[in-house]
């Protein structure tokens, strides 16, 4: 049984997924729970009905995280942000593994282990991927998708959605051409089969729509 004031890692999860979901402006529905976290479509109505039990989701307009549960996503998101980046800084794994990782890692850390990762890392604003870290007063630049932007303009890459962490082989792709969070480049166009085109460091990279229509770049 978790300890007062703890949640079992199950609700920790579902309160997780529903913050970014709302986070990457995905509709909050059973239906892409179930996809996010891989589970049955009955799974995750049972799991609701348990969630609004315990007070931490609403079901009033839709689903919604209460204060409580809120609070829980917070902290575990920060958890999982910051264990990234303890992975990816200090122990040099890849961003997949980092991300694969941090899923487990989040449901562990305490408060004392968690305040002594963000002093080593110097308090970090956001994860490797861009995507803020609560609590840490990050304030994101206005951006805009790399789909929208202008062709022929440069941009710089300001965050990789959570929803590309779990689309499979997206985040190896993604370090593998050096689409990385900072890293400056210039939209060329459209390639006859949809893909972008994006020139970076010289070298033209094509990108798949999907992953076009998420990437977060500088307006
Ligand atoms: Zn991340």
């Amino acid at each position: 049984m978790p300890a007062p004031g703890e949640h079992h890692p199950a609700f920790e999860e579902y309160c997780d997924c529903i913050f970014e979901l709302a986070e990457d402006g995905v509709e909050v529905i059973q239906a892409r729970i179930a996809e996010r976290l891989d589970v049955s479509r009955p799974a995750v109505s049972e799991m609701m009905r348990r969630l609004v039990a315990e007070g931490l989701v609403s079901l009033e307009r839709g689903i919604a995280l209460t204060e409580q549960g809120d609070a829980l996503a917070q902290r575990v998101v920060r958890r999982h942000r910051l264990a990234e980046r303890f992975l990816t800084d200090i122990l040099k794994l890849s961003w997949a593994e980092a991300h694969h990782e941090a899923g487990k890692w989040e449901h562990v850390i305490s408060e004392s282990v968690e305040d002594a990762m963000d002093t080593l890392l110097g308090s970090p604003t956001t994860c490797p991927h861009g995507n803020p870290i609560p609590g840490s007063g990050y304030n994101e630049p206005a951006t805009v998708r790399l789909a929208d932007h202008v062709a022929g303009d440069g941009f710089s890459i300001i965050r990789i959605p959570e929803e590309l962490e779990f689309a499979p082989g997206t985040l190896e792709f993604l370090e593998e051409v050096g689409l990385l969070p900072g890293q400056s480049g210039r939209l060329i166009g459209v390639s006859g089969d949809g893909n972008l085109l994006v020139e970076l460091d010289g070298r033209t990279v094509e990108v798949d729509p999907f992953i076009g229509e998420r990437i977060l770049v500088t307006a």
